[in-house]
């Protein structure tokens, strides 16, 4: 935790925290919205000397504000998109479309709500800084806002229509309802018809003035060139696991063994691993794959590439698997090495044990290597069957 002590004044119009400015001189008015929190230390302020010298609707704040070394969007992982954001939107530069990319879970979704927020929020505590507690804030954040709205394809292996993409268009066509900005969201653009994502073409290059149109997909590279070329890319990384487990630990009150089994469980997703911990239903699916695994390890080749075939019809699905399953090498590997570190995957550890002992260290070793890659070309959106085939030849036999 930072203090900065400088000293702000805060517009008195507003509820709870209001608009937050850094005080330059008595002369000088009106004040200068401070950019973000980062910028805080960097900025040399004069010392505020009386309140009288302040513009008429603000008051001084006392005590001084106190700042996170945490970007305040509570966006693990994803600091460096914040702070480009929030300078974009201090320096009136937005852009008026954005692809979020990055593994489903890790984000993107999170990151495209703050964004809504921080442009629409009537109070931000600084410029690209949404106080997160109005109701235009609220209502982003439950994703129910007039102003935004959210396109995606319907779930089980359905596309996006371009119905959906025109009806959407009209309503952009609109001014906004309540908040400055229409914000078009459109989730998982990969599962886009091509004939719907050649109706936005249009909108995406000129759109109508307020608005901001923010897709989300896997990887640039699953969706049409001339969709990407007319987006500034954000590409989102999962978080190193160690700080997610941290992050899990401090911000949501999770015991430190579970946020780490999360943190792994998650492979370093933060929006996965709040998931997992929301629905015991899906942390029960978990502990199948990893049941799964163990009767493949005894099964034949038919079956494994029986079980292949059907996994390579649900890509999500498939690496949200194979994290399952390196997490439990990992606890395996470090069993056979004599480590003391906790399992990730306490309840199986009889099995760990077992595989532990009864294979080599460079099976082992290899094994984990082989799902790793296998991650990798799941990601780079090869042919998932022909990868999860060549898995289950690597896979041992025990
Ligand atoms: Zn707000």
């Amino acid at each position: 935790m930072k203090n900065v002590t400088t000293r702000f004044a805060v517009s008195s119009t507003s509820t709870g925290y209001g608009q937050v400015f850094a005080l330059t001189s008595p002369d000088e008015s009106p004040a200068i919205p401070l950019s973000a929190p980062t910028s805080l230390a960097r900025t040399n302020l004069p010392k505020f000397t009386s309140p009288f010298n302040l513009t008429q609707k603000s008051v001084v704040i006392s005590p001084p504000v106190c700042y996170n070394q945490r970007m305040s969007w509570n966006l693990l992982g994803h600091e460096w998109a914040e702070t480009l954001l929030k300078e974009q939107i201090a320096h009136s530069t937005l852009g008026h479309a954005y692809l979020l990319s990055g593994a489903e879970g890790v984000g993107r979704r999170t990151l495209a709500l703050r964004l809504a927020q921080a442009i629409n929020c009537p109070q931000p505590i600084a410029p690209g800084e949404p106080c997160r507690a109005c109701r235009t804030c609220r209502q982003i954040e439950a994703m129910q806002h007039p102003d935004l709205s959210i396109v995606q394809a319907e779930e089980g292996g359905s596309t996006l229509k371009v119905d959906q993409v025109r009806e959407l268009l009209y309503s952009l066509s609109l001014r906004p309802y309540d908040a400055r900005y229409r914000v078009a969201l459109l989730l998982r653009f990969e599962q886009a018809h091509n004939s719907a994502a050649n109706a936005l073409l249009k909108t995406l290059e000129e759109p109508p003035s307020n608005v901001v149109i923010i897709l989300t997909a896997d990887s640039p590279e699953s969706l049409l060139p001339t969709i990407v070329s007319r987006c500034s890319v954000l590409r989102l990384r999962p978080a190193p696991l160690d700080k997610l487990q941290k992050w899990l630990e401090q911000e949501h009150g999770i015991p430190v063994e579970r946020a780490r089994a999360l943190a792994h469980l998650s492979g370093g997703r933060t929006g996965q691993a709040l998931r997992l911990q929301g629905s015991p239903e899906l942390y029960a699916e978990y502990a199948s794959r990893l049941q799964d695994l163990q009767k493949l390890l005894q099964a034949g080749q038919v079956q494994r590439f029986a079980y292949a075939k059907s996994l390579s019809e649900k890509r999500p699905q498939a690496r949200e698997l194979l994290q399952v399953w390196l997490s439990f090498w990992r606890d395996v590997l470090l069993t056979s090495l004599g480590s003391r570190a906790p399992l990730v995957n306490l309840d199986h550890a009889p099995a760990i044990q077992a595989l532990a002992s009864g294979l080599p260290p460079e099976t082992i070793q290899r094994t984990l290597e082989a799902h790793q890659r296998t991650l990798d070309i799941i990601e780079r959106n090869a042919n998932l069957r022909l990868a999860l085939e060549v898995l289950m030849l690597d896979l041992p036999r025990a």
